[in-house]
């Protein structure tokens, strides 16, 4: 690794950009746009965020403070639990652990570094890591692998018997910084007596895992309080996609990956719960007035991501989409399956039960074995609950014009599926686009030519124009 990369931490480095960030948005907008020119390669991420002030307010200052707590754990006594972006973090936040998710880390260095994370990427292979492997963790992870960040104490994964790539990621970093893994399998199916059974015993164990790593039992209070705040984030959320099945669609473009972020970091804390509040305020009023969330004014056309979104450097997927008045109706990776979500079939997803310690980890088991990818991708494609049905489900209630899958290319699971996918949803009338870009390094594919493959099929399959 580059000796530059060495001389700053990268989540201290983090976190100064978003603590930053956040203050210039405390200022007059003379002040913010001062503060704008001393960050080149956030420009285009800082208007995103300055435009609905209180949200990005809320956004931005809850996300310096989880990666301060990062930072700070040392000092602070508390341990870090490398883990994934699959992995609900509320548990962490219930047990005193600081959640150190990969993916989340990877997309924020994406967005605000001029070369995004090529080089923490290209380290993990300097070390034996796959190149095949999902670009997600082996962005930031390689910051961390290469002691350019806060030492993390344990590993927790979340996706075995789902996804490899993941999997041998956090397996890999496991023995590279020789730490304690817990690893949460899951069957192939995602109902039933006996898969509801083994959900439970193995969270349990993690949970006894993380005991003996931090020396403390689970508080149950903690975790009421936790549960508490998932409760309430739950019901924003379900609100918030209740609107986006209306047309147009009153939800900013944005608010998506601000839904993928809040969840995935601040799932079960106040942070979490205020910046949703704030995101509602903003749709509410947009309902109010009947207009589009988008900022070309008018809804063109609506897009379904059946995988995730393009995390290029300043955005260009949000601000492609705004461009041409074409609405997000949302990725997987903010799709949780709370019972009252509009696209959940019966059955299909959780419930916050909070009577007793019993029912509260029962809780947090299922909610966990539903976390995005986790739930969608685990079978064949077209069993019941995965992958095929829930986009049925979702062209159902959000009427979409396409629908557009992106990925990486290390993940086999979803490439090894796909055509059939787009096969399948062709045939039932929504026209389909696979991009071959990786959303995490475009060094792979530029966005320009991502961008120039969009604009050919919408123009050949006369969409939006
Ligand atoms: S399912 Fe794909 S995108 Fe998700 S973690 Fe695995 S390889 Fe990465």
């Amino acid at each position: 690794m580059r000796q530059a990369l060495l001389e700053y931490d990268y989540d201290w480095n983090m976190q100064r950009v978003f603590d930053q960030g956040s203050r210039s948005l405390d200022g007059t907008r003379k002040e913010f746009e001062r503060a704008r020119s001393r960050f080149p390669t956030m420009g285009t991420v800082m208007d995103l965020f300055y435009q609905y002030e209180d949200v990005g307010r809320a956004m931005t200052k809850g996300a310096a403070k989880y990666i301060s707590n990062i930072v700070t754990a040392r000092q602070d006594g508390r341990k870090v639990a490398l883990t994934t972006f699959c992995m609900s973090p509320a548990l962490c936040y219930a047990m005193d652990v600081v959640p150190l998710l990969i993916e989340p880390i990877t997309a924020v260095g994406n967005l605000s570094r001029k070369y995004g994370m090529g080089e923490f990427m290209d380290y993990c292979l300097e070390i034996g890591f796959a190149e095949t492997a999902c670009s997600a963790q082996r962005g930031a992870m390689g910051a961390y692998l290469g002691g350019a960040a806060q030492k993390p104490d344990f590993v927790l994964c979340n996706m075995s018997g789902i996804c490899d790539t993941n999997t041998s990621a956090f397996a890999f970093a496991a023995e590279a910084l020789d730490l304690p893994l817990f690893q949460c399998n899951f069957p192939p199916q995602m109902r039933g007596e006996r898969a509801d059974a083994y959900h439970r015993a193995d969270y349990r164990a993690m949970i006894d895992f993380m005991a003996e790593q931090t020396g403390k039992p689970l508080d149950s209070a903690k975790l009421r309080g936790v549960l508490e705040e998932i409760q309430k984030q739950d019901e924003l959320i379900v609100e918030m996609q209740d609107y986006q099945r209306m047309i147009p669609s009153p939800i900013p473009t944005t608010f998506n990956l601000f839904m993928y972020l809040l969840r995935f970091l601040f799932g079960g804390t106040e942070d979490g719960t205020k910046t949703l509040e704030e995101m509602l305020k903003v749709i509410r009023k947009n309902v109010k007035e009947g207009k589009p969330g988008n900022r070309f004014g008018e809804e063109k056309a609506r897009a379904l991501f059946v995988y995730t979104d393009h995390y290029g450097g300043g955005l260009p997927l949000w601000n492609f989409l705004d461009s041409r008045g074409i609405t997000h109706l949302g990725c997987i990776a903010d799709r949780f399956y709370q019972q009252a979500a509009p696209y959940v079939k019966d059955g299909e997803g959780y419930t916050v039960d909070a009577a007793d310690l019993d029912s509260m980890i029962d809780t947090m088991a299922a909610l966990n074995c539903r976390m995005p990818m986790v739930k969608q991708i685990r079978g064949p494609y077209d069993a019941p609950d995965m992958w095929l049905d829930e986009i049925r489900a979702q062209r159902e209630l959000y009427n979409p014009d396409f629908a557009v899958y992106m990925g990486t290319p290390g993940c086999r699971n979803t490439w090894g599926m796909v055509k059939l996918l787009a096969k399948q949803l062709e045939k039932e009338g929504l026209p389909t686009l696979i991009i071959n870009a990786d959303v995490f390094d475009e060094r792979v594919e530029s966005w320009s030519m991502t961008q120039a493959r969009f604009e050919e099929f919408l123009d050949v399959r006369r969409i939006g124009i």
